[in-house]
């Protein structure tokens, strides 16, 4: 058999790692790195650039140049996110005909999962360099906090790719893999994972090699951009005081002040204060104009200080359902290049009351333990480890008067399989309209569409005579399945979640086609009534 590799596929990096024995262990990329920038751009001559070579060229060439499209996947175009992303963003962003959002290169139109699949396709070549072989199957993680679509469609990205995806997990999920194989010992463990797009918190038991992920929530929308971006805005708002000149309206200028408030982020973790010096950033009338500014550690806490704090009220609603108190969490583990900041550090220990494990890569672990999660699904793990997660969102169909009813509620160990009896809200209606949703509001239009389908065939029947049997089933990636069956007429329909979202098979098959014969970088190779 092959070797099946674990990816941790992150907004601004990602990782690749394998098992060795029991040992996970890191692949490096093409130059050497252990992790790579999770950027691809589009040069005029036509060729591909993915990692490293993609940034360094990324001030010159913004437009072609595509960052965190881990925001973008599985999102329609008109949703708030895209809306916040749209003021961020270098490039082009537009709406599909289902409305999912797209990236406008050049006049191409290009799908988030195109951009993903170009840096999993990089990813696979790094490791078929690494082992020598051709490499066709991998474990992928995604935030726990991702729904059905932005799953769905990080698995059209590894099949653009060329990669089989044996089983998708969630981040935290998988950093406690890696941390539990390591300490071998029986705790309840939170893991807080931030980092450049996204926040998950998870709550897991770890008894005796079972692991058993109790709740998890999150925002899918906050991250070390977020931090970046306040950054960004007191620079400019500083600018504008003394020189009076707008630099929102200079792309160029902008490009160049990320990167060094990105840089001078980081640097903050372990220094009280940062030079941030971008000689000839604009021209005045008269003479050229620098940005030379001190930002101290304290300043940046508090430019950021409700960022932090918006992860408190997500950890005490997955404590909540977890039913567990803060006394009961015995390590907490922090996941993502953003949870190196000290505020966040201070910030959880004192919400804990003890501060979090130390001695743990946040860049490497999730990688790991998607390469240990390889190692159970390839059989070399079988006698160590039983991995038992949940889904984070309930999931469940539109009744009468914009209902939401629950099937599966959020938190549920999953795969499950749950049915239940819904009826008509006419005389002899002959069908009857399955709206599929993700969310936890009661109002369905406040949650997440997922599909929408039609059960017909019904016998005719005074209304509320018919019984619909739905079953909802979610496998152990997370995805969703839903199937209809009316008792009496026999008639069924069942969906797999796909439809109102996503790339369709021929245009998944158009783009594999495509994407053969580009190699980037330059390398070769109880009854409610339904409507
Ligand atoms: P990840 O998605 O886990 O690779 O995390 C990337 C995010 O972590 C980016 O927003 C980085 O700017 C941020 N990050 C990386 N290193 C640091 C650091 N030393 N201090 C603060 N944030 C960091």
């Amino acid at each position: 058999m092959g070797h099946i590799i674990g990816i941790d596929l992150g907004t601004t990096f990602s990782c690749v790692a394998y098992l060795e024995g029991q040992r996970p262990l890191v692949i490096p990329n093409l130059e050497g790195a252990r992790t790579t920038p999770s950027v691809v751009s589009f040069t005029t001559s036509g060729e591909r650039l993915v990692g490293n070579l993609a940034l360094r060229q990324a001030i010159t060439n913004q437009e072609h140049t595509i960052f965190a499209v881990k925001r973008l996947i599985g999102r329609k175009f008109d949703s708030p996110e895209i809306g916040q992303a749209c003021k961020k963003v270098g490039f082009g962003l537009g709406a599909a005909d289902n409305g999912d959002v797209q990236i406008l290169v050049d006049g191409q139109i290009i799908s988030p999962q195109e951009v993903s699949g170009i840096i999993l396709d990089y990813l696979r070549r790094c490791a078929e360099q690494f082992f020598g072989e051709n490499v066709t199957e991998a474990v992928v993680t995604v935030p726990a906090h991702f729904n059905d679509l932005q799953r769905q469609a990080t698995k059209d990205a590894a099949q653009i790719a060329g990669l089989e995806v044996l089983r998708v997990i969630n981040e935290p999920t998988a950093a406690s893999l890696a941390y539990g194989l390591e300490v071998k010992k029986n705790a309840t463990v939170a893991v807080f994972d931030m980092g450049g797009g996204t926040f998950d918190i998870t709550l897991l038991e770890i008894q005796d090699g079972v692991f058993h992920v109790l709740s998890t929530n999150g925002d899918t929308y906050l991250g070390g951009e977020d931090f970046d971006h306040r950054i960004v805005e007191w620079l400019v708002e500083e600018f504008w005081k003394e020189n009076r000149v707008d630099l929102t309206q200079d792309r160029l200028a902008l490009q160049r002040i990320k990167e060094a408030a990105e840089r001078t982020k980081r640097e903050l973790s372990f220094t009280l204060e940062s030079e941030i010096n971008l000689p000839f950033i604009c021209a005045s009338k008269s003479s050229s104009l620098h940005i030379k500014k001190l930002l101290t550690r304290a300043k940046l806490e508090e430019l950021t200080d409700d960022l932090v704090h918006k992860t408190l009220p997500c950890i005490e609603r997955a404590l909540d359902d977890a039913r567990l108190s803060l006394n009961q969490i015995h390590d907490i583990i922090l996941v993502g290049g953003q949870t190196r900041m000290p505020l966040i550090k201070k910030t959880i220990a004192d919400f804990f009351g003890k501060p979090s494990i130390e001695d743990i890569n946040p860049d490497e672990i999730v990688a790991m333990g998607a390469a240990i999660q390889s190692g159970i699904l390839g059989g070399k793990m079988d006698d160590l480890i039983l991995l038992l997660d949940v889904t984070a969102f309930s999931l469940g169909i539109e009744t009468e008067n914009d209902s939401f009813e629950t099937i599966i509620d959020r938190n549920t160990t999953i795969p499950t399989k749950v049915t239940k009896p819904f009826t008509t809200v006419e005389h002899n209606q002959r069908q009857v309209r399955i709206h599929v949703l993700q969310g936890e509001s009661r109002a369905a239009h406040e949650n997440k569409s997922l599909a929408t389908f039609y059960l017909t065939g019904i016998e005719p029947a005074p209304a509320g005579v018919p019984q619909v049997d739905v079953t909802f089933e979610i496998d152990a990636d997370g995805l969703v399945r839903v199937h209809a069956q009316d008792k009496t007429s026999g008639s069924e329909q069942r969906v797999e979640v796909r439809p109102s979202s996503g790339l369709t098979r021929s245009e998944l098959q158009n783009i594999i086609e495509q994407h053969k014969s580009k190699e980037p970088n330059g390398t070769s190779d109880g009854k409610k009534g339904l409507l």
